[in-house]
């Protein structure tokens, strides 16, 4: 029988950073599943689909074919063949994420993915939904949470990193929106599961992260 450990929690809490780390000790494959709503999101906004455009959601999401391989030990989404890793990371494709993600049709096809990645193989998976819809029987489940302000200045590092400018204002505002738009959606809100373990990486390095949660295996 595969082994799964489901990590969830609101955008920018380290679930990543700390699910790649699990990944590498225990020889298990990482799941990202944001990755997969935010190349459906890119598809929609290529498409010229607004947030508020249901309908149309539900229809032009049928026509992206999302696929996961594994290069060299990392995840990369394929988007109808095309390889859109370099491209899904910016903060106007999260929002789109988070705004088509309660759809019932993308949801449906996106959680079939993952469910079939998890039956063949040993997985950490995080996303907002794994311990309580998509994998509810995962071994160890854990919520991984941080102050939003500490979320927003690890976001506004990775950006300046990458050499893009940011406001930490602003980008808490986002993150701020975000969890909202999740936890209140419909559909498999963001909420944190009843056998889920609470961990609050405010004060933690990663690393730090990753052990509390080895140590629940
Ligand atoms: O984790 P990440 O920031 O990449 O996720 C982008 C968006 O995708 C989230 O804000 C959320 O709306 C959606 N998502 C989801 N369920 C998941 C993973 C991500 O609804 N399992």
């Amino acid at each position: 029988m595969s082994v799964s450990i489901a990590i969830d929690g609101p955008a920018g809490a380290g679930k990543s950073t700390i699910a790649r780390i699990i990944a590498k000790k225990l020889g298990y494959i990482y799941v990202d599943t944001g990755a997969m709503y935010r190349a459906m999101a890119l598809y929609l906004i290529r498409e010229k689909i607004l947030p508020s455009e249901t309908d149309r959601i539900s229809a032009k999401c049928r026509e992206a074919d999302i696929t996961i391989r594994y290069e060299n030990g990392e995840q990369v989404v394929y988007l109808n063949g095309e390889n859109v890793n370099g491209l899904i990371r910016t903060q106007e494709v999260g929002n789109m994420a988070s705004a088509s993600s309660p759809n019932p049709e993308v949801r449906k096809k996106l959680v079939e993915l993952q469910r079939r990645l998890a039956a063949g193989s040993d997985v950490v998976m995080d996303g907002r939904d794994i311990g309580t819809c998509v994998l509810p029987d995962a071994q160890v489940k854990v919520y991984l949470t941080a102050d939003s302000r500490v979320r927003a200045d690890r976001r506004c590092r990775e950006l300046m990193e990458k050499g893009v400018p940011c406001d930490i204002d602003t980008i808490e505002k986002e993150i701020i929106e975000r969890d909202r738009q999740d936890m209140t959606r419909e559909i498999s809100p963001l909420r944190q599961a009843d056998d889920a373990v609470l961990i609050d990486s405010s004060g933690m390095t990663a690393e730090e992260a990753a052990d509390a949660v080895i140590a629940l295996i």
